[in-house]
């Protein structure tokens, strides 16, 4: 079997995600809604274009061939599956070497049985989150299209994983909106060093987002926010990654933080699509987790009923929720700030992604979050604190009763530890003005893992003492 050098519009489209429209539109497009009814927009495929395999474990002959980078990608080794470049546009920085890890300690803490609860590493990519594989494609299209300059709105790793791919690439501008105050320091730093031209608004993420889209739209300038539909085709790939890391066997729950809904969205498209094409015989459920203080989800689609309903979701319940906030002011606010997020772009299609996978949403407080952090850390690689969201949903699901002890869950960690280092050094450290500062601030009373350094004086005796005694 041959990747095609030319498959494109003679395989790809773009087509609204209404039942009630199906408008479609060329894959050359630069579209972030359906201009006919301002809906999103899916990439689709023509099923009889496909060059599918006939079965998953295809891809892991992949590896054979890591010389060629389309092969060594973690997106790009899936190319069959998102078809929509052709080869010589598409680009690579080396994105989605991520890691499943079988974690037996975080299982404990979640009440999960040992070999159940699995985290998915995508802080390991190049640029420290899961954004690099969306990015590998937005980018791959900006490029097809001949953009030269590619713009976005970020909490922080959408701008870093934007900015690293023009500065490795080359080939466009960076161009970036971030809330003042409203990034962390990790990913600011990224986009500062990589060269991105970086727009600090005085506003919060929302603000941002909205600024961005005009400006873009004004300015002619490529969008690669989770609105733009071919990034979600580069997020589908981390559950192929999970699903290869698994030998195939699909687990029974997926479980992630929910900010701007791209990630669910992706993942459901890619379990449907999977399950449509024969190459998976059942379909996972999806557990999205908002933090407390930017529960937009949650609050719609569990406490006041919001659903899918076959593409004609109540748009009354949104608008009034949307209302209830500007009234009373209410500004997303969490530590988790790559989830500090009150009006998903993506909330239409996470809804049916719900839908697909027969999902549920939770809520998740700081404190619960920070916790579930240093337990991810004590028991692997550690994460930033939205990822840990995950963690903490799963032993929430599990006092519920919702998951079971003996399922086979998959946690998503969406970015890297050295993300947010504040937020890391305020919880284990001892000065409690920081503490107060960072985390008090948001109501988390306690670090109930902290680690703490151990003080002492620059003297050999006292230092072999505490060591004998802490060790
Ligand atoms: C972007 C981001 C999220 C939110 O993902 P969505 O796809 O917007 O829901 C969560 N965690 C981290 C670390 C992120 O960078
Ligand atoms: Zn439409």
């Amino acid at each position: 079997m041959t990747t095609s050098t030319s498959t494109r519009a003679d395989v790809a489209f773009q087509r609204c995600i209404s039942p009630h429209c199906e408008a479609t539109y060329g894959v050359d497009e630069v579209l972030t809604a359906c201009p006919a009814c301002g809906q999103l927009l899916d990439v689709a495929y023509d099923p009889d274009q496909l060059n599918l395999p006939k079965s998953l474990s295809f891809f892991e002959k992949k590896w054979s061939q890591r010389t060629d980078p389309l092969a060594f990608s973690g997106v790009w080794r899936f190319h069959e599956l998102l078809p929509f470049a052709s080869r010589e546009k598409i680009v690579t920085i080396g994105e989605g070497q991520t890691l499943l890890q079988q974690a037996d300690s975080v299982a404990k803490f979640t009440d999960m049985l040992p070999g159940n609860l699995y985290l998915q590493y995508e802080g390991m990519n190049p640029s420290g989150s899961f954004k690099d594989n969306g990015m590998a494609a937005a980018f791959s299209h900006a490029h097809s299209v001949g953009a030269k300059r590619a713009a976005c709105a970020s909490t922080g790793n959408t701008s870093a994983s934007l900015a690293a791919f023009c500065s490795v690439t080359g080939l466009m501008k960076a161009i970036i909106f971030v809330g003042a105050g409203k990034i962390a320091y990790g990913k600011l730093s990224q986009a500062l060093d990589y060269g991105a031209l970086t727009v600090a608004i005085a506003g919060d993420f929302d603000d941002a987002m909205l600024r961005v889209k005009e400006v873009s739209k004004q300015l002619g300038i490529y969008l690669v926010n989770s609105v733009n539909p071919f990034r979600l085709e580069g997020q589908k790939t981390i559950m192929y990654r999970i699903l290869e890391a698994l030998q195939w066997e699909v687990p029974d729950w997926i479980v992630v933080p929910g900010g701007n809904l791209g990630n669910s969205s992706s993942f459901g498209k890619a379990f449907a699509e999977l399950y449509e094409w024969g190459l998976i015989d059942r379909i996972p459920r999806l557990a999205v987790i908002n933090a407390q203080g930017a529960n937009t989800l949650y609050e719609l689609y569990e406490r006041r009923g919001l659903r899918w309903n076959g593409g004609s979701p109540n748009q009354q319940i949104i608008d009034d929720y949307y209302t209830e906030l500007d009234r009373d002011h209410k500004r997303a606010s969490t530590i988790a700030s790559a989830i500090e997020i009150n009006r998903p772009v993506n909330l239409m299609k996470c809804l049916r992604a719900l839908e697909t996978c027969r999902g549920v949403v939770r809520e998740i407080h700081d404190q619960e979050i920070l916790d579930a952090k240093a337990q991810v850390g004590a028991g692997g690689f550690g994460c930033e604190p939205a990822s840990a969201a995950s963690v903490a949903g799963v032993k929430l699901l599990r006092q519920q009763g919702v998951i079971q002890k003996d399922e086979k869950v998959v946690c998503i960690l969406t970015g890297h530890l050295l993300k947010d280092p504040t937020a890391t050094v305020a919880y284990h450290g001892t000065d409690q003005d920081q503490f107060n500062k960072v985390l008090g601030s948001r109501g988390v009373k306690r670090a109930g893992f902290a680690n703490r350094a151990v003080q002492v004086a620059n003297n050999l005796e006292e230092i072999v003492r505490s060591i004998q005694m802490y060790s």
